[in-house]
């Protein structure tokens, strides 16, 4: 008799054996259907064929295996991955390899799926549901499903206007082959420099082996152009391409400039697919003929069948990094994956992390450098603007250096670029009469006025309420005050300021899907706009050649909560922004608002001169045995009752291990000491470099228990401290 260990997607249980049926055939990898229960639930075999030793369950009490998938198993580097991050993380295998299998139809056989869409017929009986999901519905095709959830309403609803003729049945091929990328399509003139880079790039996928290159080149010198070149190179020898974005708003004009270097799109994987979308997308990364693959951080599990590059753009952003569920880092999970796969890795940025100028300099990962925009462009002029010497005038948050400049712009017909990292009117609201504040009922947070939507929001759960006209507390009548500044209110001081200007906001409220990220590209491009006020939305990937002035409204608040990357954060977002502007043959220039023009990082931001700044911060992270020359690990315990929370993590805390050179300091009441509505303790290990923490953490947590209620998450590298 055969037995399998499987994998089953149930992230309480590790591997389980099962007796595979006669006339079954798996194989490591195959993806099943395995009994647990009264339920059947998918899973991965990870050993086919094991004979039984003795301690192991009787033969006779295994269960059958139910059904093999119709798609191919997934492959050795891909399941070493998965043990690998689930191991480095401490998170259950299962729950890695849950972000591999995100397509449960991707596993039946080809198949046509019946999608529907409006013909423009009007039902004769019209009920209020039905002018809802015809309106909401569109020109837009999808399951009966999806039309119901993008329409708010029953599926009965879009069943009966399919019946009334007002949706016609469409059946698709729902795995038709993507079109083939090609790489000699419009190849670009590189300069001598990007030529050289390029070079070492393409002998890196020629090559065909790991090799982790950092690829340094400042904002504007056409890393993106370089690193095509190495994608090129792998298309040539047939070998998949994984591109990460840190940002789903970035992959519009990504997409683009791939269209235009390569003919045609590549595939695009994010939140926002259909379901048949996924399944085409799904199967073809898996036969191989899905040959370049952009996408944020959920596309690096997918099952890649030969994969020859990855690439990681923007790879300092934290966005990288998974904050719920398996909390890990897809930067460094990439590098991982391109050593499993046995490929190179690019990691593409213009103010690269320590973490990984660090790797550089122990000589693990190569350096590739551009030091110069490409063409006329010229680094922008920077200066800052001291807020206490030239302040703005009361009530409003734009210096006269920077209202100035701004006019010359609007004069010259050039755009400019606010950057104000804080989404809505004002971070608090305040009563005038009584001093109430409003405050989200789930988490330690205050409630942010946006104006726009007349609502009041939470920033960390999304509660959000009708901004009130009277004082919940006192019930004073137009009592309520806003404090400080937000894009919105931004916007407001431009359109006091300019009332000719045509202003646009960018932020995640304005921008929440491709689509209106592309519109925003086209107006700018069309001149239709004047001035942006926006978030780090902005901040990263575009290029707009008119864009000339860019003002950073307050420079100061990313290191307001001061951990240990505040000041490298704030290096890289401003730096970021800054090379927005100039990026033509029109000069660019910068102006910094901030209260200490003498900090560090604002004379590295100024002078341009980074290796300072990174030399001063690199030897603070060394002394304080920081990352990456020392390790830290959070435990963060919740609940949603405070005494179990608490209790848990006195427990976690007393039972903290003593080992050599291991510090475990707390348990505290996190910064955000409620989230969702479940109460936060955290803990955080401070460890030196060569210690297993991992290990460390998964015998102490291993041998602890407490109530179902609470939860008991460990964050590894984290980067949130709140
Ligand atoms: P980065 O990613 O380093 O900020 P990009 O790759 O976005 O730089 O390049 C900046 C701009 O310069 C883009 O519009 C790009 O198309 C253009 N560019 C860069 N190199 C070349 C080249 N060799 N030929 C033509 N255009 C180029
Ligand atoms: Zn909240």
């Amino acid at each position: 008799m055969s037995r399998a260990r499987v994998l089953v997607m149930n992230s309480a249980l590790g591997p389980l054996d099962y007796r595979v049926p006669a006339g079954m055939a798996v194989e490591p990898g195959s993806i099943v259907v395995a009994p647990l229960g009264p339920r059947q639930l998918l899973g991965v075999v990870w050993e086919a064929d094991r004979l039984r030793s003795q301690s192991e369950v009787g033969d006779n009490r295994l269960r059958n295996l139910l059904a093999v998938a119709d798609a191919l198993p997934i492959a050795a580097p891909l399941r070493r991955l998965v043990e690998w991050t689930s191991d480095y993380y401490l998170a259950p295998p299962a729950a890695v390899m849950r972000m591999t299998l995100t397509s449960t139809s991707a596993l039946e056989g080809a198949k046509l799926a019946v999608e529907y869409r409006a013909t423009g017929e009007v039902p004769d009986r019209l009920t209020p549901q039905r002018a809802q999901a015809l309106e909401r519905i569109g020109d837009r095709q999808g399951l009966i499903r999806e039309l119901a959830t993008m329409a708010d309403v029953s599926d009965a609803v879009v069943r009966g206007l399919a019946k009334s003729g007002a949706l016609v049945a469409v059946s698709v091929d729902v795995d038709s082959p993507y079109p083939s990328p090609d790489p000699d399509h419009a190849p670009p003139d590189l300069s001598a420099e990007q030529r050289a880079a390029a070079d070492r790039l393409v002998s890196g996928v020629a090559a065909g082996a790991f090799e982790p290159t950092l690829l340094d080149g400042v904002t504007g010198s056409g890393k993106t152009e370089v690193y095509f070149e190495a994608v090129a190179e792998a298309l040539r020898r047939d070998r998949q391409t994984l591109v990460l974005l840190p940002e789903i708003a970035l992959t519009e004009p990504f997409l683009r400039r791939f269209h235009d270097r390569f003919g045609c799109e590549p595939v695009a994987w994010h939140s926002g697919l259909r379901s048949t979308q996924r399944r085409r997308a799904w199967r073809a990364i898996q036969s191989g003929q899905a040959r370049v693959v952009v996408g944020a951080r959920s596309a690096l599990f997918l099952p890649y069948r030969n994969l020859g590059l990855l690439v990681v753009d923007e790879a300092h952003e934290t966005s990288f990094k998974q904050e719920d569920g398996v909390h890990y880092h897809a930067r460094d999970v990439a590098v991982m994956r391109g050593k499993f796969e046995n490929c190179p890795v690019i990691l593409a940025s213009a103010t690269p992390a320590i973490e990984t100028r660090q790797q550089v300099a122990l000589g693990r990962y190569a350096e590739v450098r551009l030091p110069a925009r490409y063409g006329e462009a010229q680094m922008p002029a920077i200066d800052a603007v001291d807020l206490i010497a030239e302040p703005p005038e009361r009530g409003r948050w734009l210096s006269p250096r920077l209202v100035k400049e701004m006019a010359v712009n609007l004069d010259r017909r050039e755009q400019s670029l606010l950057f104000l990292n804080r989404r809505g009117y004002a971070p608090l609201t305040l009563c005038r009469a009584c001093g109430h504040r409003f405050q989200c009922p789930n988490c330690t947070a205050w409630m942010v006025e946006h104006r726009l939507s007349r609502r009041i929001a939470c920033h960390h759960c999304g509660h959000a309420e009708p901004t009130p006209r009277l004082c919940p507390e006192c019930k004073g009548e137009d009592s309520l005050v806003a404090c400080g500044p937000g894009v919105e209110r931004i916007a407001d001081e431009v359109a006091a300021l300019f009332p000719a200007a045509r202003v646009a906001q960018v932020t995640s409220d304005t921008i929440w899907s491709p689509a209106k990220a592309a519109e925003f590209v086209g107006r700018m491009e069309a001149g239709e706009i004047d001035v942006v006020v926006g978030t780090q939305l902005v901040t990263k990937g575009y290029h707009f050649p008119d864009l000339t002035l860019v003002g950073v409204v307050d420079a100061d608040l990313g290191l307001e909560g001061g951990d240990l990357r505040a000041a490298e954060r704030t290096f890289q977002q401003i730096r970021q922004v800054s090379g927005r502007a100039g990026r033509g043959a029109k000069p660019g220039r910068v102006l910094i608002q901030t209260h200490s023009p003498t900090a560090q990082v604002m004379q590295a931001l100024v002078t341009g001169e980074a290796a300072a700044f990174y030399a001063a911060e690199t030897d603070a992270r060394r002394d304080a045995g920081a990352p990456p020359f020392g390790r830290y690990a959070a435990i963060i315990v919740s609940s949603e009752d405070q005494a179990a929370a608490l209790e848990t993590a006195r427990l976690v805390g007393r039972a903290a291990p003593q080992a050599d050179g291991m510090a475990v300091y707390g348990p505290a009441p996190a910064p955000l000491a409620m989230l969702r509505g479940r109460h936060r303790y955290r803990l955080l290990v401070h460890a030196r470099r060569a210690l297993d923490v991992q290990d460390e953490i998964r015998d102490w947590l291993g041998g602890l228990a407490w109530p179902a209620k609470v939860r008991v998450a460990v964050d590894v590298d984290p980067y949130s401290f709140l």
